[in-house]
């Protein structure tokens, strides 16, 4: 069995505890992918100290430069697209048509962090004073803490240390236990385009001993965070405490609203897509579905006669529409949410359990699951499951929709499908969530817009775009005075100074 390493310090090498832990694929459970190291504080000190070193170099070289690696970078993945695709599918287990998606997410975010290499924009502005300049600009800030959830192997990480990168920051990457083979293939290719070896650190291990001892880490000044909001907490309050910038991207509970004229056809897609794509495992899967009483029953109809024809199975096979879930661990906890919602009255109408097929027994599979008559307020519809499961609940207006929309404690993504453009643009103003998708589903960001959540889905940082890098750099201003005489700021001004 292939067995893989941490890269720290320039090389590729076993952590100090010397043991492993398996990965292993979901749709196929003896299906070993390799061992992967168990690290520890120790091997995390190493790596930020070597980070420390890479750091000192990579901040002087030109943000042009650094961004030329990227565009490279970019290029390699888009070589190896469908290799890095078959990989991911078989260690995270979506369909190798998302898995592709994810690779180009990371492509188009490389393309555009090798072109803001070349912009990284401060401001001049006029002085109050004569003979003065005013100008801001971007400092790097040091080693950057990246710890990052399963969903997504290749794209959040890419979201945030190709920004981080072409700031001048050096990276320690501490991936998702799930997904650490996607995070190797990463590495690799940042160093095959010639980032030089001591800017990245990859320390692989649980969240509690390498995740906590980067954010505990004196020498990482910066933590970009995306996983649950719970482990959010943690690190929140560890950052809190050390005064460290910190991004957190977090949990979701988002909604698919359909009105009474929606084109129902393609809310249908809408809902399938955004329900159980990824095996509902994304941070912006639709898990409500708030409709409204004019078509409830017609749409719900539609929607669990195509619920029960999406294909289950292996990622990488032809026609498989629904993939497995990470882990048995999340398997169990979508179980236990249908036993919550069974108990407080909602109606199960597809779905509901592992499926009977022998084929699919060694794997993490859950079927497409839909529940009707969800009370607002109760723990279905409140909190995030993680898994092929949707909550519908009915309404009488979009006022009672956005109402139920708004009232859960995440707010990362919604959807509106109708044809009325008046309540089209007021959900754009009045859902409150980060991302509001109209007549589309409410997964899908595009790489080069700000990505995030409010509320407890985040912490007012957004990735993506031109906005993260505000985040990965430190503003300075530079004053010049040319004047040859003292001048004083609010006291001189072009009046003269006073008596
Ligand atoms: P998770 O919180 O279990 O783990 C995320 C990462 O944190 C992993 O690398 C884990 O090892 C690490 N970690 C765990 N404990 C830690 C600790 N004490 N200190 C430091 N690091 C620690 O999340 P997950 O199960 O991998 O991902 C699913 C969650 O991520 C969902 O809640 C989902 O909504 C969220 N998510 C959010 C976004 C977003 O952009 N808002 C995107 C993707 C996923």
């Amino acid at each position: 069995m292939k067995q893989f390493n941490n890269f720290i310090g320039g090389a590729w090498i076993a952590p100090d505890s010397g043991e492993y832990f398996e990965n292993r694929n979901p749709a196929n459970r003896d299906d070993v992918i390799g061992r992967f190291p168990l690290s520890g504080p120790t091997d995390v000190d190493r790596a930020v100290k070597s980070a420390t070193r890479g750091f000192a170099d990579w901040r002087s070289t030109p943000a042009p430069a650094r961004g030329d690696v990227l565009r490279i970078v970019g290029d390699i993945m888009a070589t190896r697209k469908e290799e890095i695709a078959d990989a991911m599918t078989r260690e995270m287990g979506k369909p190798l048509t998302e898995t592709r998606g994810d690779v180009q997410e990371g492509i188009d975010t490389a393309y555009y962090a090798a072109s803001e290499g070349r912009r990284l924009f401060g401001h001049t502005v006029p002085s109050e004073l004569r003979n003065k300049w005013a100008m801001s600009y971007r400092r790097p800030i040091g080693v950057a803490g990246i710890i990052c959830p399963f969903n997504f192997p290749m794209a959040i990480p890419t979201w945030k240390m190709f920004p981080a990168l072409v700031c001048g920051n050096a990276c320690v990457f501490k991936p998702a236990e799930d997904v650490p083979h996607t995070a190797t293939i990463l590495v690799e290719i940042l160093l095959e385009a010639g980032l030089p070896p001591e800017v990245i650190q990859l320390v692989h291990g649980t969240g509690e001993e390498v995740g906590a001892a980067i954010v505990e880490h004196p020498g990482v000044p910066l933590i970009s965070f995306t996983g649950s909001t719970e482990t959010g907490s943690i690190v929140g309050a560890v950052c809190g405490r050390m005064h460290k910038r910190l991004s957190l991207e977090m949990g979701g509970k988002n909604a698919q609203i359909v009105m009474a004229d929606a084109d129902l056809d393609l809310a249908l897609e809408g809902a399938l897509w955004g329900a159980f794509g990824t095996t509902g495992q994304r941070c912006t899967a639709t898990s409500r579905l708030i409709l409204h009483t004019g078509i409830h029953d017609r749409f719900l109809s539609m929607l669990v006669d195509r619920a029960r024809t999406l294909k289950l199975g292996d990622g990488r096979k032809e026609g498989t529409d629904v993939g497995p879930m990470i882990s048995e661990a999340a398997v169990d906890k979508v179980e236990r949410y249908i036993d919550i919602g069974q108990a407080d009255g909602a109606d199960l109408l597809c779905g509901g359990r592992r499926p009977d097929d022998g084929k699919l027994g060694n794997g993490n599979f859950f079927e497409p699951t839909i529940f009707a008559r969800v009370e607002a307020g109760s723990r279905l519809e409140q909190e995030e499951i993680f898994g092929p499961v949707l909550s519908v609940v009915r309404v009488a207006s979009a006022d009672e929709a956005f109402t139920v929309n708004n009232d859960v404690r995440y707010g990362l993504s919604s959807s509106i499908y109708t044809r009325d453009v008046n309540v089209a643009f007021r959900a754009l103003n009045d859902l409150d969530n980060g991302i509001t998708y109209v007549n589309a589903p409410t997964i899908g960001a595009e790489a080069h817009l700000p990505f995030g959540g409010v509320k407890q889905t985040g912490n007012g940082h957004r990735e993506g775009g031109w906005q993260v890098y505000e985040f990965y750099s430190e503003t300075k201003v530079g004053y010049a005075d040319f004047s040859g005489t003292l001048q004083r700021a609010q006291i001189d001004n072009y009046l003269g100074a006073p008596d």
